[in-house]
């Protein structure tokens, strides 16, 4: 059903490109007129969502698919087959992928009232009744969730260690569940500040007004990624073993020709790749989750420049599907929204943190300038001063006078940041080199008294002269 809608929208859509409204949409100069005409041509061609509906219940009705799916299920895989229809009409995709033998991951009702239902202790569809895992109600997530109104019901397909489990997702009205301790209070306070963040391919720092922090990002992931990397060498082997034919003799792929014969120990690698990526995913959640519970627990109100995900990944490849930085912020702005606050992002292109400084100046960096120094005094990690900066943007502006006014009170505590992720990262190993070698104190403040923490940590001052030598004869 999904295939033959999707087939259909993708007609349509090129039956609208080839139309004449289309043509001179294209040519129109004048916006209005432009979308008077694209709006035409989707008319005339029936390319949207409510005509590809119609489609899909007219299908259900006259072929022997309406004996398996229902009415609400049809038209919400008409919705998703057109929205990637839409996609690739909009420039957002190269083309749809058709669902193959194994077909959908997924399938989900419109309302709790008809199809897909749950009925106080089970999933209730054609026939088909799913009880809820006995026990399951003493959990006190599941309680809060049923508490609530549902909005409808979605069935999912998971494959764990090598088995497909099915599952039901009940998607709920309202908001979700807090944690709470032993006492009754909740797990994750919230805070009150303003925090600033840099998230950058590798790290992130954050800064609020008592508290900065500069780390890197879901660290244990990556370390735990080898394994993955490793079995990818291997299933590529495999394949190439498997289809000798499909390959030139320099060992490039030959276009039009897809590997698809599976030996028994390409199909057993395919599995552990298949649980440790899910593993990996989940791995990730978690880290991301407890990061987020970090930042929360400093301030709602949070600042950072928007990530533009396609450049990172230009920059970067693979390193940024496995870090997932945009994942963490949609995670931050989720609880963070929850808790009664805001993630503001603003533009980079606008503010350019990264190469103004105090004193108004402009620095162009190299990335691999990972410390800020300015004629003016300022020595401090990038990452973190970007950070602070970050934290006194208004309005797509940066305050610098603000900025400049709490200099003096913010600087020990990112100095002391800087010096903590340099020195003793949690992994036990030591610092990367992004996070810059760590520089005990700035100019300016070399005249004045040194900060507490600075004097009593004679040690690691050294450590970092010595390390500093070292890269100076590097
Ligand atoms: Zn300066």
């Amino acid at each position: 059903m999904y295939n033959a809608l999707l087939g259909e929208a993708r007609k349509r859509l090129s039956l609208v490109r080839q139309s004449l409204w289309y043509t001179k949409a294209k040519k129109s100069t004048d916006k209005k007129e432009r979308q008077a005409h694209f709006s035409a041509a989707r008319h005339a061609h029936g390319f949207s969502v409510y005509a590809l509906e119609a489609v899909a219940d007219e299908m259900r009705r006259t072929t022997w698919l309406g004996d398996h799916l229902d009415s609400h299920v049809v038209q919400k895989l008409a919705k998703r087959a057109f929205e990637a229809v839409q996609k690739v009409a909009w420039g957002q995709a190269k083309t749809v992928r058709f669902k193959g033998q194994r077909g959908l991951h997924s399938l989900e009702g419109k309302t709790n009232a008809a199809c897909i239902r749950w009925r106080t202790d089970r999933v209730v569809w054609k026939g088909l009744e799913l009880p809820m895992i006995k026990g399951a109600e003493k959990d006190p997530v599941i309680q809060h969730g049923l508490s609530s109104r549902i909005k409808y019901v979605r069935l999912i397909r998971r494959n764990i260690r090598g088995k497909t489990r099915y599952a039901a997702q009940l998607v709920c009205e309202g908001v979700p569940s807090i944690k709470v301790n032993e006492q009754g209070e909740p797990m994750h306070p919230i805070g009150k500040e303003t925090v600033g963040l840099d998230i950058g391919p590798s790290t992130i720092a954050i800064v609020g007004d008592t508290k900065a922090t500069l780390m890197q990002f879901a660290d244990e992931v990556v370390r735990d990624h080898k394994t993955i990397r490793r079995l990818q060498r291997k299933q590529d082997r495999q394949r190439r073993a498997n289809n000798p034919d499909c390959y030139d003799e320099t060992g490039r792929a030959i276009k039009g020709k897809p590997p698809i014969k599976k030996s028994r120990h390409q199909q057993k690698t395919d599995v552990q790749l298949q649980e440790l990526y899910r593993r990996e995913a989940a791995h990730r959640n978690t880290l991301h989750g407890q990061l987020a519970n970090q930042v929360i627990a400093m301030g709602v109100q949070v600042k950072t420049e928007k990530l533009s995900y396609k450049a990172l990944q230009k920059r970067y490849g693979r390193s940024i599907s496995v870090r997932a930085p945009k994942l963490f912020l949609s995670i931050l702005t989720r609880k963070a929204e929850r808790a009664g606050g805001k993630v503001e992002e603003f533009s980079t292109y606008r503010t350019a943190l990264s190469q103004v400084c105090l004193c108004g100046q402009k620095h162009k960096k190299k990335l691999s300038e990972r410390v800020h120094v300015c004629d003016c005094g300022v020595v401090m990690q990038r990452d973190l001063f970007s950070a602070y900066l970050a934290k006194h943007v208004e309005n797509e502006r940066l305050q610098v006078t603000d900025a400049h006014e709490h200099w003096p009170g913010a600087e020990p505590l990112l100095r002391t940041a800087w010096q903590q992720a340099y020195n003793q990262p949690a992994s036990g190993r030591p610092g990367p080199s992004s996070f810059g070698t760590f520089r005990s104190q700035s100019r300016s403040s070399e005249k004045e008294s040194l900060p507490e923490h600075e004097t009593r940590d004679g040690v690691a001052m050294a450590q970092a002269t010595v390390r500093a030598c070292e890269s100076a004869k590097v």
